[in-house]
């Protein structure tokens, strides 16, 4: 299939990539590297031996969008351009709704004008909010508690409002939870910018020794230890969820929500203790105050998703880990470990 791929240096843009040329798809990468290095995806290609057509640019670019989608022509769109930082998009609330939802609407565009009528969009459990019941099934109501989280929820609104406009459409709305780990190869990863904001990239940091000390953000929830209790799940099971996904929209129409978590919860000190047995040494942290806006616990019922697409997690927590480990002490400065 001819799939393109906004985002495609990204994170889990770049394993997803390795996945469909893997299967024999042809690809095209539309990425602008606001949060990603072109280094990602020459990497791709010594990974998969195999070439993909990259084009750079900003998918809030009409003209320069749609010039490449009449050229490509693609069946399938895979959406994972976006802005995704939580604690930013409160600071930069304008910035995330144009990258986040504008872009979506543009992108729509494209599609229209190419003939394109199916399309993946990364979501994220961030839509359900505050959990009204545990785990979260695709039915759970969705009050998303900041921008980031709204900025999805309604580029999701628009893309559902898009297909029941255009009979023979198709979106496929794949609401991620935690997604952790590093490709097999050590080759790519996680290379985030700054600060980590997130739990694993963090502790991967302390463990190279480019950070002193996990913070632990509280240890008084109600959950197993009084730690943060999420549904991490491996990139490379949730790039193959991508490939399913394409299959499944290739034989359907309309919206399908799909929740792509393992449906099990692990807590912040169980994450500690299993990247220690990874990197084979202790880890300093500390605990220390809440974080604002963080719930106690948040997993997922994945049933829906082993039902529809065949799809269910097979890589547990030492894999997440254990490839986390193998990506950052190869690449203590991410994709600038090389310059
Ligand atoms: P990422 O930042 O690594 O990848 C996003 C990619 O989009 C980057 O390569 C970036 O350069 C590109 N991009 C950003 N704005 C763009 C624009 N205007 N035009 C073209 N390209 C642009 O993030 P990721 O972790 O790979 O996430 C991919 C998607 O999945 C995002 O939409 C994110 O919101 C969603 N998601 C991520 C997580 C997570 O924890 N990583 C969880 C749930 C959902
Ligand atoms: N967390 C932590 N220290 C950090 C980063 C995260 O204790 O430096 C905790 C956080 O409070 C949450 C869990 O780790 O309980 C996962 O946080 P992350 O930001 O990775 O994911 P999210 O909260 O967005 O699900």
């Amino acid at each position: 299939m001819r799939v393109l791929l906004t985002g495609g240096a990204g994170y889990i843009g770049s394993h997803t990539l390795v996945e469909l040329l893997a299967l024999g798809h042809q690809v095209c990468v539309v990425d602008n590297y606001a949060n990603s290095a072109p280094e990602a995806l020459t990497r791709v290609r010594q990974i998969s031996n195999r070439d993909f057509r990259v084009e750079e640019g900003d998918i809030r670019d009409r003209d320069r969008l749609t010039a490449i989608f009449t050229d490509f022509r693609p069946e399938a769109v895979i959406h994972f351009a976006g802005l995704k930082a939580v604690g930013e998009g409160e600071e930069k609330p304008v910035a995330y709704y144009d990258t986040n939802v504008t872009g979506t609407l543009v992108l729509l565009e494209a599609m229209r004008a190419s003939g394109c009528g199916k399309i993946i969009f990364s979501s994220s459990a961030t839509v359900y909010g505050n959990p009204l019941y545990l785990p979260y099934d695709e039915a759970h109501p969705c009050s998303p508690t900041n921008v980031y989280g709204r900025t999805k929820y309604m580029a999701e609104q628009v893309l559902a409002d898009w297909v029941r406009a255009n009979p023979g459409t198709g979106a496929v709305l794949l609401r991620y939870f935690n997604p952790v780990g590093a490709h097999v190869s050590g080759r790519i990863g996680e290379d985030p910018q700054g600060i980590p904001n997130n739990l694993l990239p963090f502790i991967a940091q302390v463990a190279v020794g480019r950070r002193a000390k996990l913070a632990i953000f509280g240890d008084d929830y109600d959950t197993r230890d009084g730690t943060g209790l999420r549904d991490y799940i491996h990139v490379a099971d949730l790039a193959r969820a991508h490939a399913l996904a394409l299959d499944y929209a290739a034989d359907h129409t309309g919206t399908e929500v799909f929740n792509i978590g393992t449906g099990t919860g692990t807590t912040v000190k169980e994450m500690l203790a299993a990247f220690e047995r990874a990197c084979g040494h202790a880890l300093a942290y500390e605990v220390v105050a809440r974080r604002p806006g963080d719930i106690a616990a948040c997993y997922a019922q994945p049933e829906k998703a082993e039902r529809l697409l065949g799809w269910s997690a097979t890589r547990d927590l030492d894999d997440m880990c254990a490839s986390a480990w193998k990506w950052q002490s190869e690449n203590p400065q991410g994709y600038r470990s090389e310059e």
